[in-house]
């Protein structure tokens, strides 16, 4: 589908005499929009909640949209609990699914009475070691071991991914001990979780994964007879970040899942199980922005244009070589008729946002707005080579413009230090 960035030259122009670039900027309408629809999706399901992944975006204000919007928060560590904390999210609201994790994060999300979601099976002992009590609803973590595959049309494999080389969650076998030994420890209802593949763009993810683990949740059920209160499909519903990918169809995914849960859970008495999310980048992903300005351009071998960002602001495609797209704000119709790499500042030949793209032709000055990079875009931000993290807009639902997190000065990036023992 053609990709059209949600800011315009003229808005753009606006916000970077307050706001200098680059920044992340997110669009409130777009996020709101989304997760209606997402809620919609799966209001067939009584306890329906998505948690919001807040790695994929920790910032207060887009929590609180989401909070409004009826969704909890998805953390994993001391940190984010306290983000949440600071929002006033706490208790059923937010999910813990976290690994390794350390005492205090397991004793914080149990101050906060949040829902705990044990990665591993030795965790069973290290709560009753650490917390006053077994928590009365507990969740764990499946990992179904060897690769998980779902075929698309023509035969060709559309989500692969191998969770047999996943350090995440338990066999079954496992869980099975751990939900006996939980519930011989007070546990009273018991969450099942699963997190099978990543960012996937096909309908079918979420309806796999489910039945999956709605037949789990039967076995375990009839195994141990403990209660099961919810099923935790967790995160992986992708984003289209190339223009020829599809868009994943929120509608017809819950239809889907609704189906496999007629047709596993319901016949077996176990039609009250709610259904959770955890998604991130969903919720995010297309409603942000990394807005940059070319600064340098570079002719040798190949023809380069600089940005004031790198990949310090937007990791991805140094990671993982992933696509964002790239719009250059104001040259919407002009002709893709240039090969550029569109490059950071970094010391570092990955630090490059885009490899051979053909993109319209770019002069110094130009606004450069990269797509998709709402979630694990800012959050994913370091200080490599000195370089700030920057700032976060909120381009809220009336137009206006918001600052949600100030640049970060070199003020921020000596904090930790202390000069005080050396004489100069
Ligand atoms: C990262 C993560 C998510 C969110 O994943 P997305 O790909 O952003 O949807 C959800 N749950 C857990 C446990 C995660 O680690």
């Amino acid at each position: 589908m053609e990709k059209k960035p949600f800011l315009s030259l003229d808005k753009a122009q606006e916000i970077i005499k307050d706001i200098p670039t680059p920044f992340h900027i997110y669009d409130e309408k777009g996020i709101r929009e989304n997760a209606r629809a997402l809620n919609k999706a799966f209001s067939w399901n009584k306890g329906y909640k998505e948690y919001f992944a807040v790695k994929a975006t920790p910032n207060p204000y887009l929590m609180k949209i989401l909070e409004e919007e009826g969704c909890g928060m998805d953390c994993s560590s001391y940190t984010e609990l306290m983000l949440c904390e600071s929002c006033s999210i706490s208790g059923e609201n937010i999910m813990f699914s976290s690994n390794v994790t350390p005492v205090e994060d397991m004793q914080k999300a149990y101050e906060m009475g949040a829902y705990i979601n044990l990665d591993d099976y030795t965790h069973v002992e290290f709560i009753k070691k650490i917390l006053p009590e077994v928590p009365k609803t507990i969740c764990c973590r499946y990992n179904p071991g060897g690769v998980f595959e779902l075929a698309g049309s023509e035969d060709k494999v559309q989500v692969m991914d191998t969770p047999g080389d996943s350090k995440y969650g338990m066999t079954e076998e496992q869980m099975e001990k751990a939900f006996t030994e939980l519930a011989e420890a007070g546990a009273e209802e018991f969450g099942i979780h699963a997190f099978l593949a990543s960012n996937t763009v096909s309908n079918e993810y979420y309806p796999e994964l489910a039945s999956i683990l709605f037949e789990l949740a039967v076995r375990l059920h009839k195994k141990t007879g403990v209660k099961i209160k919810f099923i935790n499909l967790s995160g992986g519903v992708g984003v289209d970040y190339k223009p020829e990918e599809p868009r994943t169809d929120i509608a017809y995914i819950g239809e889907g899942v609704r189906k496999k849960f007629e047709k596993i859970l319901v016949p077996e008495g176990m039609g009250d199980i709610a259904i959770f999310t955890e998604l991130g980048r969903y919720m995010l992903a297309p409603f942000g922005a990394l807005v940059a300005t070319a600064i340098h351009e570079k002719h040798i071998y190949k023809d380069y244009i600089g940005l004031d960002a790198c990949a310090a602001n937007l990791m991805r495609p140094a990671m993982y070589g992933s696509y964002h797209h790239i719009t250059v704000l104001g040259k919407e119709d002009k002709p893709c008729d240039h090969k550029y790499d569109v490059t950071g500042g970094l010391c570092e030949n990955n630090d490059k946002f885009a490899i051979d793209r053909m993109l319209p032709k770019i002069d110094i000055g130009d606004i450069i707005y990269i797509h998709d990079a709402g979630a694990h875009g800012f959050s994913m931000g370091y200080n490599y080579n000195g370089k700030l993290r920057s700032a976060e807009v909120l381009l809220k639902e009336d137009g206006s413009f918001k600052l949600i997190r100030r640049a970060e000065t070199p003020k921020d990036y000596f904090a930790t230090f202390d000069f005080s023992e050396f004489k100069f």
